[in-house]
């Protein structure tokens, strides 16, 4: 068997026998939603069927079982990004609340007026929006590291917007929009020089490359389960275990407190402080699954297998006449942003979907980095490790055929 066998994985995600518009389905938008394998559809049912129950609370078997499986599932999401320990480890909804989290808790406490916030110009629009907010409300300014003509970050840039006052950094690890993969290590590690705590955005980064935020020493580190092969409406929030537990909660409620009088309540520690009321305990026991079945398939022998395709389609793109290719860094993964003159995005979005190939076409809720280059839209195919070079083809096809029949 080679170190990756795509066939063999394929036969794991039953929805790539689904056929659209009477072709095999061609998914190429799992940035925005990968597929989910037999294992954690299967996971699923088996918590409905042998231990749904409430977690933390009642004293009977099914609420051990549930909550065994809930903390198990914490405990492979620890190991899943190397963090140190599972009470550094908050479940959420996904990597917007996962930030919206971080801005109402470390933001509200640590930054205040006159402080600065920096992003970059790669940031999806849920790591602009709630630090824009932040800002508005406390007389903080949003700072933005730009990037180059290829779509990387300016580190020399970076360099010159730290200053004393910069409370937050916040970055994304790989845009969902070009593919870039920014240089984190790097990032994170000038922040601290100058004082400043980071939050990597990990949304499109978990399922491709290999993450230890203990290494990368990060402050915070988000993603959505949902494109690493796990449910929808399932997240994490890494954040040191120091920083945690000088954070103040969140949401108010049940599952958080230690003890309540109408005077005073005194709250649970992490992560607990951070997840009021019943949590998404099903999805998050997905979640462990998934990443399991990550880790048994390798992230280095994923990582090789897409650097392959990636390489493949970007070659083939660039042989299609008049195509713009946006996004050409040398550190990229995964998303492939173009534009084809004489079509409007979903115009080319529509043809491949009349081939039984799903790719977005639009903004991709990234709207600065696309108008740096002079752009309202483009369309992204985006790919996983059970895309295949034949799925690459057909994708050329349908476009070299537009193409042509344009000019
Ligand atoms: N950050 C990045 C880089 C993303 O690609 C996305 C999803 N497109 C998000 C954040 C937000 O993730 P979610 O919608 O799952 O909360």
């Amino acid at each position: 068997r080679p170190p990756f066998d795509v066939n063999a994985v394929r036969r794991d995600f039953p929805i790539l026998a689904e056929r659209v518009n009477g072709k095999p389905l061609i998914w190429l938008d799992n940035a925005a939603t990968t597929h989910k394998p037999r294992a954690v559809i299967e996971r699923l049912a088996a918590f409905y069927e042998h231990e749904n129950s409430n977690i933390h609370r009642a004293a009977h078997e099914l609420a051990a079982r549930a909550t065994d499986a809930y903390e198990d599932a914490r405990q492979t999401v620890t190991r899943f990004i190397g963090a140190r320990s599972p009470e550094e480890i908050v479940f959420v909804r996904g990597a917007t609340e996962a930030i919206n989290l971080v801005a109402q808790t470390f933001g509200k406490q640590q930054i205040g007026a006159g402080d600065e916030i920096i992003v970059s110009h790669l940031e999806h629009h849920a790591n602009i929006v709630p630090w824009q907010q932040l800002a508005a409300e406390k007389g903080a300014t949003l700072r933005v590291i730009p990037v180059d003509d290829d779509g990387q970050l300016r580190l020399d840039e970076y360099q010159k917007l730290l200053n004393s006052r910069t409370r937050l950094v916040a970055v994304t690890h790989v845009s969902n929009a070009l593919g870039t993969v920014t240089p984190i290590a790097e990032i994170i590690r000038l922040g601290h020089a100058a004082g400043a705590r980071v939050l990597i955005d990990g949304a499109q980064s978990v399922s491709h490359l290999r993450v230890n935020v203990a290494a990368l020493d990060a402050d915070f580190f988000v993603f959505s389960g949902h494109k690493v092969f796990a449910p929808t409406g399932i997240g994490v929030v890494y954040g040191k275990a120091e920083l945690l537990e000088t954070l103040p909660p969140w949401q108010g409620g049940g599952n958080m407190i230690a003890d309540v009088t109408f005077e005073k309540t005194v709250f649970q520690p992490a992560p607990m402080r951070f997840e009021a009321g019943t949590g998404n305990i099903a999805d998050a026991v997905g979640l462990g699954a998934a990443l399991k079945y990550v880790e048994r398939l390798g992230l280095d022998h994923i990582a090789a297998y897409e650097h392959g395709l990636l390489e493949y389609a970007t070659a083939g793109l660039k042989t299609v006449p008049g195509l713009r290719l946006i996004g050409t860094a040398r550190e990229k993964t995964s998303v492939l942003s173009f534009v084809l003159p004489g079509y409007r995005t979903e115009e080319v979005g529509h043809a491949l979907n009349e081939e039984g190939i799903a790719v977005r076409s639009g903004h991709h809720c990234a709207q600065p980095i696309l108008r740096r280059f002079g752009l309202e839209a483009t369309v992204r195919p985006s790919l996983a490790f059970y895309n295949t070079c034949a799925e690459i083809d057909t994708l050329i096809g349908v476009v070299s055929r537009l193409a042509h029949a344009r000019r």
